[in-house]
């Protein structure tokens, strides 16, 4: 991991929704956008909030129409996260979401062809003191009149590139973009470059960031459903924020918004880039040896957690106790399965062993007991009071020990300390 690339900083939202700050020293945030009519403010205001209690920390709702930012003052008023208008053709509707209290716009500089316009909105945003992403997206900055002609001009300069071309243009429309905004005097800006191609998106990001301290959005556009949208977001993301590039980020699914925040939360966690919130679930991916229905019991612990565990805690389910006490050494609590049982430890030390229908309630007993402790101050996460190495109470689980002793592991348990 690269440290954080510095950059200026852009702040949005109010006492009500929570200061949200993009870029400087501020945590990398995750923004979505909503899927439905903005106009229709009773399913808006719900979309949003269910995008806010995922962990986004902005929301992004479209404005094609006057009745769109019409809407926006009742919006605002009943939802508690900075909201971000998304403004494409029509200028008019940026002054209309800056007039209504939007707390950020987003626009798209080429898809507003009069100039005088363009700075209209940017002297409304300076005027409410409130930042603009500019989005240069590969699908709507390349103007097919003179295509031919950039690409001669410019594609040289990146020809060794997969996309020379695009990411030339990509670039000189930015700095096209960003002579306006300067020339007007404005630096509260944001800066977005996406693509639907993630290999694009590392290349166009990574040289922006050489060219410009903006905080940067980053994101890969219609990415596709989840199960392709994912790899494909995560490619590029994960790439970037490694390199330290990038301050802010949305992953873009053409299903469930919820599932961008979770996942573009989890990718920031996995990376070390925010201090995770709520349960952090280990499993192993089971084998030959498993004697219980472990992804049934997997899918039910991370449901069950996900609602009732508010700090990071640690929590292992393996299958057996070959790998488990090695994988879920760190782990505050922790079951190895057996022949249709389970023994827990907390924190090392074991508290039940219990038949598979159990494993589950008990395991979550458990979990929210050191929950409380934590929360009452006597107990600290990832401390580890009993260290688990082998031999362990193999003779505790049953016939699983035949099939375990075949592969020679005994187990046991040591006090530290
Ligand atoms: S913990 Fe046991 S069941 Fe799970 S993958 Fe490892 S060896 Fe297999």
């Amino acid at each position: 991991m690269r440290p954080r690339r510095p950059t200026r900083q852009i702040t949005l939202g109010n006492d009500r929704t929570g200061i949200l700050r993009i870029g400087g020293d501020a945590p990398v945030s995750v923004q979505t956008m909503t899927a439905g009519y903005t106009h229709e403010i009773d399913a808006c205001v719900a979309e949003i909030e269910r995008y806010r209690r995922a962990g986004a920390d902005a929301v992004r709702v479209a404005v094609p129409e006057k009745k769109d930012t019409e809407a926006l003052p009742e919006i605002l008023r009943q939802t508690r996260v900075p909201i971000v208008a998304d403004v494409h053709f029509h200028y008019q509707r940026a002054l209309e979401a800056v007039e209504a209290g939007v707390h950020k716009i987003r626009l798209n500089p080429g898809n507003i062809t009069d100039r005088e316009q363009v700075n209209a909105v940017i002297d409304a945003c300076k005027a409410a003191r409130i930042p603009i992403r500019v989005g240069v997206n590969e699908g709507s900055i390349i103007e097919r009149r003179d295509k031919q002609k950039r690409m001669k001009e410019l594609g040289a300069v990146f020809s060794d590139r997969k996309h020379g071309y695009l990411l030339a243009i990509m670039i000189a429309k930015l700095e096209e973009y960003l002579d306006i905004f300067h020339e007007r005097g404005f630096d509260d800006v944001a800066i977005s470059a996406k693509s639907m191609d993630a290999a694009l998106v590392i290349d166009a990001y990574t040289e922006i960031s050489q060219r410009f301290d903006y905080p940067l959005h980053l994101g890969v556009t219609h990415a596709g459903p989840r199960e392709t949208g994912c790899i494909r977001s995560i490619a590029a993301l994960s790439s970037l924020l490694a390199n330290g590039i990038g301050d802010t980020i949305r992953i873009s699914y053409a299903s469930d918004h919820a599932d961008e925040v979770k996942d573009g939360l989890e990718l920031l966690y996995s990376l070390g880039l925010r201090e995770r919130v709520g349960v952090d679930l280990i499993a192993c991916p089971t084998c030959g040896r498993i004697q219980v229905d472990l992804f049934t019991l997997v899918q039910q612990v991370r449901e069950a957690l996900a609602s009732q565990v508010t700090i990071p805690m640690k929590v292992a389910v393996m299958g057996c106790v070959v790998n488990g006490p090695g994988e879920a050494e760190g782990a505050d609590v922790a079951v190895f399965a057996g022949d249709r049982r389970g023994i827990i430890y907390v924190q090392g030390q074991k508290v039940a062993n219990v038949p598979e229908d159990q494993i589950l309630p008990t395991l979550l007993r458990e979990c929210l007991a050191f929950q409380g402790e934590v929360v009452a101050g006597r107990a600290k996460l990832g401390e580890k009071k009993v260290e688990i190495i082998p031999p362990d109470p193999l003779g505790e689980l049953g016939s699983g020990w035949e099939k375990i002793a075949a592969g020679g592991v005994p187990l046991t348990v040591r006090r530290s300390g």
